[in-house]
């Protein structure tokens, strides 16, 4: 099986507890989703090649053919002996998740990087990635076009599949915008408190029609929500601050 990819790239984990570690990024194309404040480029073709920094930092790419093979992908994400795992990320990388299953020969800790609502694909990558970040979307942060139910039942059912074991990690990240509701953010624990590690509040970087949230907001929610989940931590995107990808 082999899966288009949009770029390969070593840098650190910008957000969530990992935060800091370094990481070889795995960019997979397209999302299932809209976020209002989705920073991703959508536009993808099937002739475009997958864009591979030729040493980390350097905003220095060679091409690689497109669509890629497991072997050839890990061949690339473990060049630098350094990296304490291999983030796949996007887009949505569960869009490929018969393809994350055959990258089990792994020599790094697979860390996935999701939004939850494929929980077919899930079930593919569950025996094979060691970490999971995975946001849970409320109904401020995409247009689901009444279909907010069907999204919010299958985020809680990927949870579920992918909770947190002696195998692997899981935590959940909610992006906190200025709109978010705080009952919708407690349902949404109420479904996968026990399937967590820890919950990251995000304050959304603002850009586009998306502001700033106030620090008293952000401090209410994590309040409330430590009555449900132990560990919850506000942590906001960190790559943003120093300029890297
Ligand atoms: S799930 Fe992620 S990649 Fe997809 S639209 Fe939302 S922020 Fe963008």
């Amino acid at each position: 099986m082999k899966a288009p990819v949009r770029e390969i790239f070593v840098s650190v984990q910008g957000e969530g507890p990992y935060v800091g570690y370094r990481q070889a990024f795995v960019r997979f194309p397209k999302c299932n989703l809209e976020c209002l404040y989705c920073d991703t480029a959508k536009d993808w073709d099937s002739n475009k090649k997958c864009m591979v920094e030729k040493t980390p930092g350097s905003g220095d790419f060679a091409e690689e053919e497109n669509p890629i093979t497991p072997g050839r992908l890990l061949t690339i994400a473990e060049r630098d002996p350094k990296i304490h795992s291999i983030s796949l990320t996007g887009g949505e990388p569960l869009l490929y998740g018969s393809f994350i299953k055959e990258l089990k020969g792994a020599k790094y800790p697979l860390y996935l990087e999701t939004n939850m609502t494929l929980p077919e694909g899930a079930k593919d990558v569950k025996d094979v990635v060691k970490i999971v970040s995975g946001d849970f979307k409320l109904k401020a942060h995409c247009d689901f076009k009444n279909q907010y139910e069907k999204y919010f039942n299958a985020t809680a059912r990927s949870f579920s599949i992918l909770r947190r074991t002696s195998f692997r990690d899981c935590f959940c990240k909610i992006i906190v915008t200025p709109d978010l509701e705080k009952e919708d953010l407690m349902h949404a624990l109420d479904q996968i408190k026990g399937t967590i590690s820890a919950l990251v509040l995000q304050p959304v970087t603002p850009v586009g029609p998306v502001g700033q949230v106030s620090p008293k907001f952000v401090l209410d929610l994590q309040t409330a929500a430590m009555d449900v989940v132990e560990d919850v931590r506000v942590i906001p995107q960190t790559h943003r601050m120093w300029g890297c990808l």
